[in-house]
């Protein structure tokens, strides 16, 4: 009879459990796994395709498709040292360990994320080698949708369906390369490399190079190409040239507008010849799962229809956690899983659905009226990232982003423009009360 008390109240106890789940093992999706844990009264369960943590912090020497025909994911190369310091790097309650070096190797941001994992028991709730195929709505007459998702383990080929009360969407997005158009770009004979498939600089060996893009990847990637490169391209749009110091192979020319079989035309009606084009011009939002009565749009590089970049404004048990970018990426992961897991919970009362569609469009009219073209609407950069975690951990009553890290973003973003081939010699340490940092240079203060 006990025996029987204690099944019926543990499936009771399940019953009210909320399942949330998680596509994607990277750094958002353990953060939302963390997050989940912590709250109490609901689960994670993860489903991340590769056999281990990290996304795309996992190096790979491969291009183009796994072992199981997936497209690889990562888009990281052998030597990428961050861009970031790690004193603004890590989740603001898991810091990265002290070392003296701030621009850390990838695979010390990779072990980083399997001890995060580790430490707050994440493994348990992961289940690798399983790729999410489809997302489908289960409408309820009250409340928001549960999520039925199907998922493929890889090693089996099996598919299941599971349903969750919540779904957060964490697939990371430096996948897919987009390419932008250039006229009769079909006649040109050189080699056409997406930074998405850069892995080392060997293979450009006294090469002539056209860099196209000057974003974080086009200037790194051109600092190392230089390296071996016989000649460097950096082709960009910036109203302005970038003003630091570049090697003695570089030059910084004008965006390109047409191809022909060995160069480029540029806007200033320049020609340069080039045995490569390697386009460091960003990636492409893509959610193959999501099925179409999901309702979630991209557009002009706008994921549609989400509140403060996360909440799906029609069904609020969706989230996307890492769509803006221009940003300190783990921080800002973790407002946006609290500010979600908060309203899940109704401790964050969120506005009507017709308000939150306002919301979003105001926004977008503002940006317009600025002048700023749509496809940037999740560029944050400095002071939108900055005001916009004030007011998400502010709602949620979390410990904001701490005003001596963000001096410390600035004074980061200023002497990568100014200082680029030098910017990562600098590195930083923050006091005992985590109030201030110092800063050294080659390890001198
Ligand atoms: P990801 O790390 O991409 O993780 C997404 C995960 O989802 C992957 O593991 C993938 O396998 C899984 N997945 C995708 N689709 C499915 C599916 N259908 N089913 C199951 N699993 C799926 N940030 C910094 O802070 N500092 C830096 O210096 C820095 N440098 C960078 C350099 C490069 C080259 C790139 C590409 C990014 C860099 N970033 C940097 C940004 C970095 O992307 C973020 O820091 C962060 O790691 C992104 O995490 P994520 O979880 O959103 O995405």
């Amino acid at each position: 009879m006990l025996k029987l008390q204690l099944s019926i109240l543990h499936k009771f106890i399940r019953s009210r459990i909320m399942k949330v789940g998680i596509i994607g093992g990277g750094a958002a999706g353990l953060c939302s796994a963390h997050h989940v844990l912590a709250m109490g009264g609901m689960t994670p369960i993860v489903w991340e395709k590769a056999a281990k943590v990290g996304g795309t912090w996992i190096y790979t020497p491969e291009c183009g498709r796994d072992k199981y025909g997936l497209p690889i994911h990562s888009s990281m190369y052998e030597n990428l040292r961050t861009n970031l310091p790690k004193e603004i790097m890590g989740f603001p309650d898991f810091p990265f360990p002290e070392g003296e070096a701030s621009f850390i190797h990838h695979t010390e941001v990779c072990k980083y994320l399997e001890s995060y994992a580790e430490h707050f028991n994440l493994y348990p709730y992961i289940q690798f080698g399983h790729h999410v195929e489809m997302v489908t709505p289960v409408l309820k007459e009250d409340g928001p949708p549960a999520w039925n998702v199907s998922v493929k383990n890889m090693a089996t080929e099996t598919t299941e369906t599971t349903t969750c009360d919540a779904l957060i969407v964490c697939n990371g997005h430096y996948s897919v390369p987009r390419y932008p158009s250039i006229k009769d770009i079909s006649a040109y004979k050189g080699r056409k490399v997406h930074s998405h498939d850069y892995r080392e600089p060997s293979p450009y060996k006294d090469s002539t190079v056209v860099i196209l893009g000057a974003a974080a990847s086009g200037l790194d990637i051109c600092l190392e190409l230089s390296t071996t490169a016989k000649k460097v391209f950096l082709s960009h749009n910036h109203p302005v040239n970038i003003p630091s110091e570049f090697p003695v192979n570089v030059e910084q020319v004008r965006g390109v507008v047409a191809a022909s079989d060995n160069g480029f035309t540029l806007s200033d009606g320049t020609f340069v010849e080039a045995d490569v084009i390697l386009y460091c011009t960003g990636y492409e939002y893509s959610f193959p799962f999501l099925t179409e009565e999901c309702g979630i749009t991209v557009e002009e590089n706008i994921v549609k229809p989400l509140y403060k970049h996360v909440i799906h404004t029609t069904y609020p048990s969706m989230a996307f956690i890492g769509i803006p970018f221009q940003i300190c990426p783990f921080p800002l992961f973790d407002f946006q899983v609290q500010h979600f897991i908060a309203s899940l919970i109704h401790k964050l009362k969120l506005p009507t659905c017709e308000e939150m569609v306002s919301a979003m469009e105001d926004e977008l009219a503002q940006l317009k009226e600025a002048g700023v073209a749509p496809r940037h609407y999740h560029k944050f950069g400095r002071s939108k990232q900055l005001a916009y975690m004030k007011e998400v951990a502010g709602e949620v009553g979390c410990r904001p982003f701490q005003p001596y890290l963000a001096k410390l973003f600035i004074v980061v973003m200023i002497r990568l423009l100014l200082d680029l081939t030098r910017f990562k010699n600098y590195s930083y340490e923050t006091d005992k009360n985590g109030c201030d940092f110092k800063e050294y240079n080659n390890g001198v203060v």
